[in-house]
């Protein structure tokens, strides 16, 4: 049974629910049984142009809704989030595959963005000074941009999204929406509960598609912005076209994270959090650890606490309550995780603990079981890539120096985390180590909503990040006013 109530998918331009005429993008399966769900539209420039058209029909006067009452919306909208919260849960599950407790903690993470857009009476207040000269006043004040693209990728279905629309309209702006092609349902359930908070038609719209879409909300004259979250490549593409025609562009890429383990952590309490960091959401998670360093004798206790988590983990469909890890997406991402298991093995690897076996108890699903590689050499290509499934490396470092300048090298930059017990090292670790987002004894240092979602090199481009403050930087302009209002030229009263 599924809680997709149709297979049908559609787009949604000024509060119109339409069929899309594009051709046929890709067959949807349930990860977990390889049920299908339906097909998504591949989309197509006339259909971007129709949400972009609405959209910025909408926006000349939605900018103009006081900031107090356009997050009144959200209000609702967090309130229905809530209300629907198993409800959505589960359709995250169907279609992405992580379990069901991943799926709320995704939702809860989306929810907190709702929030922090709620404050925007406050955040997106300008500033001012008088008598910047005599008799002459300056003040700056943030006014939204236009229209707005958000592009997200199939791994947080919701919570991706949310990092961007709640910011987006709270400031004033219009939104088109283009989901994962991989994962329309939660996207367009969310757009639904969004047209239940009453919000203006035309003020958030939804083009379902793949590159096609992409490509022609990067060209399109009438979109300002683009945030886009995805891998890396994908994520350049983006920045360059987008920054091309002129946009306002920021793109969060692929990631390749390391956890650096010293021999005075706590043994049982790092195991257990870097395995959850490399096998939750089957390691499809931007901020999975995908390498483990481990530093001095960390190496002699950490190899065999890791191989046996690995192997303890009940693999299976997400909805049921047991289940500790999901599938990945599709077949053809869990062939290639396969071969890369098989690379690391041909690179010089010992698989310690080999997920290629597991079926998951659900012969149609596209299962691949905890692996953990031991030993890969520094120089081998797998070290470079993102594998965005459950494997695990583990490499060895005789200081913290030297792990440092193994995560310097890497091409990406997203995020690190480092365990131990000396409050020194951390200090050490966390001033020098190149990644946006560090964990000191945490594995999955993801920022709460009121701080940026960092990310440094081959893992991000642009300025401002998603999230909090820099959200707001992100979709407003300054506009700086200077002013004199002479004495001599009022009529006298
Ligand atoms: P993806 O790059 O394949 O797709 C992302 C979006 O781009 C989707 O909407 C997709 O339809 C579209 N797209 C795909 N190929 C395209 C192309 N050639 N041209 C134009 N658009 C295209 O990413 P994914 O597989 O959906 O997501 C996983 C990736 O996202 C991983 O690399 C992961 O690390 C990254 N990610 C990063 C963060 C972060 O915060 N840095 C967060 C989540 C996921």
């Amino acid at each position: 049974m599924t809680a997709i109530a149709s297979p049908s998918i559609h787009n949604l331009i000024g509060g119109m629910w339409v069929t899309s005429t594009s051709p046929a993008g890709i067959e949807l399966l349930n990860p977990a049984t390889g049920e299908p769900l339906g097909n998504s539209p591949a989309g197509s420039a006339a259909e971007v142009d129709a949400a972009v058209q609405a959209a910025h029909a909408a926006f000349a006067s939605w900018r103009t809704v006081p900031a107090a009452d356009r997050v009144q919306y959200l209000f609702k909208l967090k309130s229905l989030l809530e209300v629907h919260l198993d409800e959505l849960a589960s359709l995250i599950t169907i279609e992405n595959g992580k379990t069901l407790a991943e799926s709320k903690g995704e939702l809860r993470r989306g929810i907190e963005n709702v929030e922090v857009a709620c404050g925007i009476p406050v955040l997106m207040q300008g500033y001012s000074l008088e008598d910047v000269a005599p008799g002459i006043d300056e003040i700056m004040v943030r006014q939204p941009l236009g229209v707005c693209a958000v592009i997200t990728p199939f791994n947080f279905p919701l919570m991706i999204p949310l990092w961007f629309l709640p910011y987006a309209i709270a400031t004033g702006n219009t939104v088109v929406l283009k989901p994962s092609d991989r994962v329309p349902f939660s996207a367009a359930r969310l757009l639904e509960l969004i047209q239940e908070t009453g919000l203006p038609d035309g003020v958030v719209n939804l083009v379902n598609g793949g590159k096609a879409a992409v490509d022609a909300l990067l060209d399109h004259p009438l979109i300002r912005a683009v945030s886009f979250v995805g891998s890396t490549p994908v994520a350049r593409h983006v920045y360059a076209r987008g920054s091309a025609s002129g946009k306002r562009v920021q793109c969060q890429g692929g990631a390749k994270n390391h956890v650096v383990v010293l021999p005075d952590a706590d043994q049982e309490t790092t195991t257990k959090i870097i395995a959850d960091s490399a096998f939750g959401c089957a390691g499809q998670r931007c901020l999975a650890v995908s390498v483990t360093v481990t530093v001095g004798e960390a190496k002699d206790w950490f190899r065999d606490a890791i191989a046996s988590a690995a192997s303890s983990l009940k693999v299976g469909n997400g909805l049921d309550p047991n289940t500790q890890m999901g599938p990945v997406i599709t077949h053809a991402s869990r062939e290639r995780v396969v071969s890369l298991i098989g690379q690391g093995a041909d690179q010089g690897a010992k698989t310690i603990v080999d997920g290629r076996r597991t079926n998951g108890n659900a012969g149609a699903g596209s299962f691949v079981g905890p692996t953990v590689l031991d030993g890969l050499p520094a120089q081998s290509p797998l070290m470079e890539t993102e594998i965005f499934g459950p494997v695990l490396s583990v490499v060895h470092a005789d200081t913290v120096d030297e792990a440092v300048a193994m995560i310097e090298r890497s091409a990406y930059g997203n995020a690190s985390s480092i365990f131990t017990s000396s409050g020194a090292s951390a200090r050490k670790f966390r001033t020098s180590v190149s990644t946006g987002n560090v964990g000191i004894n945490i594995g999955v240092p993801a920022p709460m909503a009121y701080f940026p979602f960092s990310g440094w090199k081959g893992s991000f481009f642009g300025v401002m990040h998603a999230q909090g403050r820099d959200a707001v930087e992100f979709f407003t302009d300054k506009k700086v006013i200077v002013e004199r209002w002479p004495k001599e030229w009022s009529r006298k009263f």
